[in-house]
């Protein structure tokens, strides 16, 4: 089988580039082992760069146009799929139990805090409030991916895996996957994420973060916004869920939530916000966050001319989907961009 372009990698990073690449008129061919085990699945869906506090810098200008891209980028998923993708430009209530000073946001006291979320615990002293940052529902936005790329024309092979690589000199010739298939392309884009080194010896490993959810039972939604703790965040969906992460733990990939985990996330989840304890439970899960050194992604060329990089988008891969996508289709297209040289995977090497 050939095609122009094959990503290896089901997540939002792949779907988001498939879809891009598609539109701007390749053959795209996406390879994906399963769509539910990737942090696309997993994550709470934030769309916070400014409530993070990345530091000024090209990572926060990626992130930057991310946010910038994501309403219409959501829009046009939307209208092609038919699907909600979950979108909510909520904001971001960061409440704090003593105050600390930060950048490029508005402090709200005690009583500004307690009137903008009611039912705070009495701890909290006051929140920074973060107006544009906001969310989307990454599994309603990961089927919608699917749903679009697969109502454009994208070939998706699931529930198959790359096993390796062919190479001639600096040159992918194909890769040959567990249905004992040769696959050939013009070009081929890694979006494996926390798996990337099964395929390429480059410093991507996991980060696991375990994480839970609360149905909401009142008839109306209790929490507006998303709670941004120092250790704990909570967010609510409209459709009455409410998500709390994530633990962050080096343990490669050893799978299920354990009680110490889960323990954390419900101490501080209820310290910060009382009533959450007498929610039921829904479910528990954990995905692994794929993270680099520097903690910054892996974007562009690789020692292989056309195989392009867009792997390592540790805890911000959700927002950084959209300008992901259209630098990656960028490239495949011959164009440059001087802020892809930050996240050159030589950085690691000297
Ligand atoms: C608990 C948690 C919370 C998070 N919260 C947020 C958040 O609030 N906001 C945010 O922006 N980001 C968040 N993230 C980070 C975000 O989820 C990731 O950065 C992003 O999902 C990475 O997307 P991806 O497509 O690169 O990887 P993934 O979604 O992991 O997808 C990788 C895909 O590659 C496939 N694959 C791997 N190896 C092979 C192979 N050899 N052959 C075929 N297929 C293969 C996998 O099956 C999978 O489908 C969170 C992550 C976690 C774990």
């Amino acid at each position: 089988m050939t095609t122009d372009v094959l990503i290896i990698g089901g997540g939002v990073i792949g779907l988001a580039t498939a879809i891009e690449l598609k539109l701007r008129s390749h053959s795209v061919t996406i390879i994906v082992r399963d769509f539910l085990s990737g942090a696309s699945h997993a994550a709470a869906g934030m769309l916070a760069p400014v409530a993070e506090q990345i530091p000024p810098g090209a990572m926060l200008e990626l992130c930057m146009l991310s946010r910038q891209l994501y309403s219409d980028w959501t829009s046009k998923i939307e209208h092609i799929s038919g699907l909600s993708t979950g979108y909510w430009n909520c904001g971001i209530l960061a409440p704090v139990y003593e105050k600390i000073s930060r950048n490029n946001a508005q402090w709200l006291d005690k009583s500004a805090t307690s009137q903008h979320q009611p039912n705070l615990s009495s701890e909290v002293a006051g929140s920074w409030w973060y107006p544009e940052d906001g969310q989307v529902d990454n599994r309603a936005l990961t089927n919608a991916l699917q749903a679009c790329a697969i109502a454009i024309g994208v070939i998706i092979q699931d529930k198959v895996t790359v096993k390796s690589f062919i190479y001639e000199q600096n040159r992918v010739t194909g890769v040959c996957t567990t249905t004992n298939d040769l696959i050939h392309a013009e070009h081929y884009v890694l979006a494996t994420g926390a798996w990337s080194q099964e395929l390429l010896p480059i410093p991507v490993h996991p980060k696991k973060g375990q994480m839970l959810s609360v149905r909401v039972t009142d008839k109306e939604l209790p929490l507006k916004q998303v709670l941004f703790g120092s250790d704990i965040y909570i967010v609510p969906r409209t459709d009455g869920r409410i998500i709390i992460g994530a633990t962050s733990e080096d343990v490669g990939f050893t799978p299920h939530n354990t009680p110490a985990g889960m323990q954390l996330l419900l101490q501080q989840a209820i310290r910060l916000y009382p009533p959450l304890q007498n929610y039921p439970i829904e479910e528990f899960w954990w995905g692994f966050r794929p993270a680099t050194p520097d903690e910054l992604p892996i974007l562009g060329a690789s020692p292989y001319f056309n195989l392009t990089l867009a792997t390592g988008h540790y805890r911000n891969g959700i927002l950084l989907a959209p300008v992901t996508a259209n630098l990656i289709a960028d490239v495949i297209n011959n164009k440059t961009s001087s802020l892809l040289e930050h996240f050159h995977y030589s950085r690691f090497y000297s």
